[in-house]
């Protein structure tokens, strides 16, 4: 067989720790639906979803019609599928056709469903997406009117599974008050709805992090993407999240892993650069090796000289630039090291870990970026199946 230069491994151990958290998160008798965009945030829609859905879930929240279809390639059983963003008109038709329920958040979007629904003969599952202060998609309130002329004219088209908005940053406590003003809009949109006598089965509003720092905002269902995958949605909610709690430890587990090998080793004399330019001068006598990982593979360049990797459960450092394919590590002071030995760019070997918002600290990345900037073609493999 003939495998890529790394892989990326899913720990399903550490999923289902993380779920158990999210149950306790959402309380008894509300939804958790479980958001898997941007691939699955970077931990594979093809290997993640079906380990979820093995794992009890059975809600999936996408971007747009293609992430839905994906998904809907590798489940079983017909689960709830929510396509929160991008879906265009041949798509409605695919999705009406197949029970995959959708975000509606403009006249023209709603106009679309209802005319396929009568042409199709079967009801568009739809969730209203109404503006609360985000200014991204969402019906504006002085489009109310207009909206509820579309609901009362041709509602029996649809079914309205439910009503929703989502907050602008509710992970920063700088937003808190465009977070509470979005609160309350909302809560005005659902009163003028129930004035207007709309049937909506489910009002949801929380993402991970509205739903650690604002339990109100939890309503009928939460949408937890980043919390499920072992990441804070930012430091400030883990702070927020232990400050009354006895036990002060991260109750979340990182699920995912990257890691390659060493590609070749030699050495570097004193006074000799290291690499594409000058960015790396050997100021001693070295060992380097190097890692058949470059930014083609989603290591950032700026992380040229800055990256750190384990290696026989040693951290060490990237020096020179990161290359498409390539880079270099110092290996001077560990021992023993060979080609073919285990390199980890993000978890752990032996007592030593790597995590992901280390990166973030040298490349500014997010999390949620680096996660997703993960190329498709890296194999993911998941490890146990989640009952140990
Ligand atoms: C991405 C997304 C979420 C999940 O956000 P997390 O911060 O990862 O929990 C929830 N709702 C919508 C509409 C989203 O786009």
């Amino acid at each position: 067989m003939i495998y890529p230069t790394s892989f990326l491994e899913i720990d399903a151990g550490a999923l289902r720790e993380n779920l158990k958290f999210l149950k306790r998160i959402a309380g008894k008798n509300r939804d958790i639906l479980h958001v898997v965009k941007g691939n699955a945030y970077g931990h594979g829609i093809e290997q993640f979803v079906p380990l979820l859905q093995r794992l009890g879930a059975n809600s999936f929240g996408v971007f747009d019609a293609y992430e839905a279809y994906r998904v809907k390639q590798v489940v079983h059983n017909q689960p709830r599928i929510i396509i929160m963003g991008m879906i265009d008109a041949h798509e409605i038709e695919w999705a009406i056709i197949h029970n995959i329920e959708f975000y509606v958040f403009d006249v023209y979007r709603l106009s679309k469903a209802i005319d396929l629904s009568k042409t199709i003969g079967k009801k568009a599952k739809v969730h209203i997406e109404v503006e609360t202060g985000m200014n991204r998609t969402g019906f504006e309130w002085k489009d109310r009117q207009q909206l509820i002329k579309l609901l009362e004219n041709d509602g029996q088209f649809l079914e309205v599974k439910g009503v929703c908005t989502h907050f602008a940053g509710a992970e920063s406590i700088a937003n808190y008050l465009r977070v509470k003003n979005q609160y309350k809009m909302f809560n005005k949109w659902t009163g003028f709805l129930d004035d207007a006598k709309v049937d909506y089965e489910q009002i949801h509003t929380a993402c991970s992090a509205a739903a650690i720092r604002y339990p109100k905002t939890k309503m009928d269902m939460i949408r937890t993407g980043i919390l499920q995958y072992g990441f804070w949605p930012s430091e400030e909610t883990l702070i927020e999240y232990l400050k009354n709690k006895t036990r002060q430890r991260d109750p979340l587990r990182r699920v995912i892993s990257w890691k390659s090998t060493v590609m070749s080793i030699k050495t570097v004399s004193k006074g000799d650069y290291v690499g594409y330019g000058t960015s790396y001068l050997a100021s001693f006598d070295m060992v380097v090796a190097t890692v058949p990982i470059g930014y083609a593979h989603g290591f950032a360049r700026s992380l040229s000289n800055q990256g750190r990797v384990l290696i026989r459960g040693e951290r060490t450092m990237v020096i020179g630039t990161v290359n498409m394919n390539m880079m270099v590590v110092d290996i001077t002071n560990i021992k023993n090291v060979e080609p073919g030995d285990e390199v980890v760019i993000i978890g752990h070997q032996k007592d030593q870990s790597i995590t992901v918002s280390s990166f973030s600290d040298f490349s500014s990345q997010l999390n949620y970026e680096l996660l997703t900037r993960l190329p498709r073609e890296i194999p993911r493999v998941v490890n146990g199946n989640g009952y140990s």
